[in-house]
């Protein structure tokens, strides 16, 4: 290779965006490294590395952000994200923040987070932990039991997640939109209980 190319090929290098694992490096460097920081990081890191589907800044509000932002040092404040979901369509933002706050295992701002992002990504149309940015779906409900676990001891067909906290909300207002008396013998059994993957 010609001095110039190599030259050409490190400048490249220099240049090129920050991958999903170098920005979750980043983000625990600074962390205390708890299991909620550690998720916290995956999920940033895909949304930073342009992954998932979160909007700008992760679907939190500006004060949010800003607390996030001193957990995680960093997390720059201009981030963009590819996406723009919309949630005037998402009529029940608010059912399942409340399902979500009602089972949370502590009352915090980190636990508020969590809570906002999940809500956030349920708008997605993929599997609830892709739509999170989580590197996998055993992540998705490691971080489910850590900090809503009645809720996730419910789940004890290990349900899709999003099927599930849906299913949750059909029920509370005593509603059973399914199709059959029981799972057992529902022929959508796949679509709410296949693999997750
Ligand atoms: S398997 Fe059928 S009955 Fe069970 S939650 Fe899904 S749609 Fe409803």
């Amino acid at each position: 290779l010609a001095i110039e190319d190599i030259s050409m090929q490190a400048q490249a290098m220099t240049l090129a965006a920050p991958t999903r694992q170098q920005f979750y490096e980043r983000l625990l460097a600074g962390s205390d490294s708890s299991a909620n920081a550690i998720w916290l990081a995956q999920i940033i890191a895909s949304w930073q590395a342009g992954e998932g589907v979160l909007p700008d800044k992760l679907g939190l509000s500006d004060l949010q952000f800003d607390q996030l932002r001193q957990r995680f040092l960093s997390l720059d404040a201009d981030t963009n994200s590819a996406n723009s979901l919309d949630f005037s369509r998402m009529l029940e933002k608010q059912d399942l923040e409340q399902l979500l706050r009602k089972y949370a295992a502590t009352s915090n701002e980190e636990t508020e987070w969590l809570i906002t992002i999940i809500v956030a990504a349920c708008l997605g149309s993929d599997h609830l932990w892709h739509d999170l940015g989580l590197w996998s779906r055993k992540d998705l409900s490691a971080m489910l039991k850590h900090n809503f676990p009645e809720m996730a001891a419910r789940n004890s067909k290990d349900m899709k997640w999003k099927k599930f906290l849906y299913k949750q909300l059909c029920e509370a207002e005593g509603l059973y939109l399914c199709r059959a008396p029981s799972c057992e013998v529902c022929q959508d059994y796949p679509a709410c209980f296949g693999p997750e993957d």
